[in-house]
């Protein structure tokens, strides 16, 4: 057969949201994008309800529109982030089950 199709697994980071095919055979040990070895844990969650005082600093309070302040910014960014990366998985679990 000149090609076929495979499956193959897609690995999510639970902390920053990337996502990757990993080329090798085993579990991948840290994030290719940010490092953590916690990956595949998520954080407090949910996110928004646990750590509502985090997510405020970071925002002002005109407007969700209006640039945050440099403090607490990558804070707030980083759970969006892993926020999405639950729904995302949550998203594919339910299109794709194991
Ligand atoms: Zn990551």
């Amino acid at each position: 057969m000149g090609k076929r199709r495979i499956m193959v697994w897609e690995y999510q980071c639970e902390r920053c949201g990337h996502a990757w095919v990993p080329r090798l055979t085993f579990e991948p040990k840290i994030c290719p994008s940010c490092k953590t070895p916690y990956w595949d844990r998520a954080r407090h969650f949910p996110v928004s309800e646990t750590r509502p005082a985090a997510k405020e600093r970071g925002r002002p309070r005109q407007g969700e529109a209006a640039a945050p302040p440099a403090r607490g910014e990558d804070e707030a960014a980083e759970l969006d982030a892993a926020f999405d990366a639950i729904q995302r998985e949550t998203e594919r679990r339910k299109t794709a089950p194991d």
